[in-house]
């Protein structure tokens, strides 16, 4: 459909970063299958959107995010050759070779190459920039700290981190570690994570947190995406009655008007007035009203739902606001309008 060969195969799209699959989306041009079964298994590429840059009946998802956002998500789930496929086939990388490169720098300890690279990242916020080298530099410092390397830690903090002109206050607290020395531990004991030395991994998320989200993809944006589109339907249905539990990503969320009573099943009339407080007994089985009456009733429920006049409980001398249950349906407690001993009841029956 659409002049697009559902035979497609995918191969050799790694190359077109840019997104100019030219000859790709008619399949014409592609020779090299991909080796192995997996081809079969594989989902077709966005054939139905062609090579369209924009998803979606308003136009507004982007290609290129969408795709990226996929991979991140099947990269966080653990399914890492579906991701290392995606980006293959789609020819969208997760992240520029750049990044890429940064992040293996980082993970790697190369820390004075990983500063260079963060300057070649085309970042255009110079604060951005000092923010992420602070980071960097800050874990560099550590790491020689923790290797004994005193001296070439003081040197970070003296050439490397100082001249940033960012962040005094956690500059006074590395130089501290430098007094501290092999106590540097303690320094931050006060505050957990302030002097410790810290995985790397950890400081790559620190990084997603400062870098633009263009550049490295914050943590599972799927599923934040997921769980407001989820959230948003919850709030906007008029007759919400369910459980989160029972909410699926299969179809937009909305409850029925059959999941909230009503259906007249039954009008009680024994009241002469308005009634003005309706409550259960803690056993189902019977239900007060109140009224401006000043009558209240107990009313009885049969096994099939029906409702009837049990007892009619009179004495107040003004309207009875409302009536209370007690813990074992014993007693029921009755409030007249109008305040002072006289207007409350307690019936025993
Ligand atoms: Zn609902």
């Amino acid at each position: 459909m659409g002049g697009v060969e559902n035979d497609e195969p995918a191969s050799k799209r790694l190359k077109l970063v840019s997104g100019r699959s030219t000859g790709l989306s008619n399949g014409s041009s592609l020779t090299e299958p991909l080796v192995g079964s997996s081809r079969d298994l594989m989902a077709r590429p966005l054939q139905y959107e062609g090579d369209k840059e924009v998803l979606g009946s308003k136009g507004v998802i982007k290609r290129v995010e969408f795709v990226r956002i996929i991979g991140k998500a099947l990269q966080s789930l653990g399914y890492k050759k579906s991701c290392a496929y995606l980006e293959e086939e789609s020819g969208i990388p997760l992240h520029s070779s750049a990044v890429d490169l940064f992040m293996k720098q980082i993970l790697n300890g190369n820390w004075d190459e990983s500063v260079i690279t963060l300057h070649n990242l085309g970042l255009k916020d110079e604060n951005i920039v000092k923010s992420a080298s602070f980071l960097l530099l800050e874990q560099k410092f550590f790491e020689l700290l923790h290797g004994d390397k005193i001296m070439d830690a003081l040197k970070t903090i003296k050439t490397e981190i100082a001249p940033l002109c960012i962040n005094n206050g956690r500059l006074l607290e590395l130089s501290s570690c430098i007094v501290a020395a092999t106590h540097c531990d303690s320094v931050g004991s006060s505050n957990q994570d302030n002097g410790r030395i810290k995985p790397r991994s950890k400081l790559l998320e620190e990084l997603q947190k400062v870098l633009p989200p263009a550049v490295i993809m914050p943590e599972n944006r799927l599923e934040h995406l997921v769980e407001q589109a989820l959230t948003l339907q919850q709030d906007a249905c008029i007759f919400h009655n369910s459980l989160d539990k029972e909410m699926s990503l299969y179809s937009d969320h909305k409850c029925g008007r059959d999941q909230i009573p009503s259906r007249i099943l039954q009008i009680l009339e024994a009241h002469s007035d308005e009634v003005w407080f309706l409550q259960f007994s803690h056993n189902g089985k019977y239900l007060a009203s109140s009224s401006n009456d000043r009558s209240a009733i107990i009313w009885e429920i049969d096994e099939n739902g029906g409702v009837s006049l049990k007892h009619r409980l009179s004495g107040h001398q003004k309207p009875v606001s409302s009536v209370s249950w007690s813990p074992n349906d014993h007693q029921l407690l009755t409030c007249g309008d109008g305040g002072g001993c006289q207007a409350l009841g307690c019936f025993f029956w």
